[in-house]
């Protein structure tokens, strides 16, 4: 596969996004308690190869700004498109795409996508978490 321009939204469209992505790189998923509760399904990408619309319709979670890795989702249908921060151990700033937001992705190139899992409920993100079927 190689890198295309995806669109995407939340499901009011009062945010949309362009993201150029290649998803045989790979998505992220999680157990930790804020991912299993929103079924966390991610794509990483430099924050220059996302391109939003909208963003004054996003809320962010956690709003506290001393944190600065955050989860955005629409304030009007509650739909996440993306987090966004700086994580040095996965080189810096970063922008994670939510794949459920993607409007033209096929499901074959989804179902293609490599899945890595992340144990951050013990703060091992870089280990598999010996249980992810009820993620
Ligand atoms: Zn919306």
């Amino acid at each position: 596969m190689t890198r295309k321009t995806y669109h995407g939204s939340c499901h009011c469209k009062a945010v949309t996004f362009e993201v150029d992505l290649d998803l045989s790189h790979g998505t992220g998923r999680c157990n930790c308690s804020y991912c299993r509760k929103v079924r966390e399904w991610a794509a990483m990408v430099k924050p220059d190869a996302f391109r939003l619309s909208g963003a004054e319709n996003l809320t962010r979670y956690p709003d506290d700004p001393s944190r600065p890795n955050a989860s955005f989702f629409c304030r009007n249908c509650g739909v996440r498109t993306h987090g966004a921060g700086d994580i040095p151990e996965i080189g810096g700033p970063y922008v994670g795409v939510q794949i459920p937001a993607l409007d033209d992705a096929t499901p074959e190139e989804i179902i293609a996508a490599p899945v890595q899992w992340m144990n951050g409920l013990k703060d091992d993100w870089f280990s598999i978490p010996a249980e992810t079927r009820h993620l």
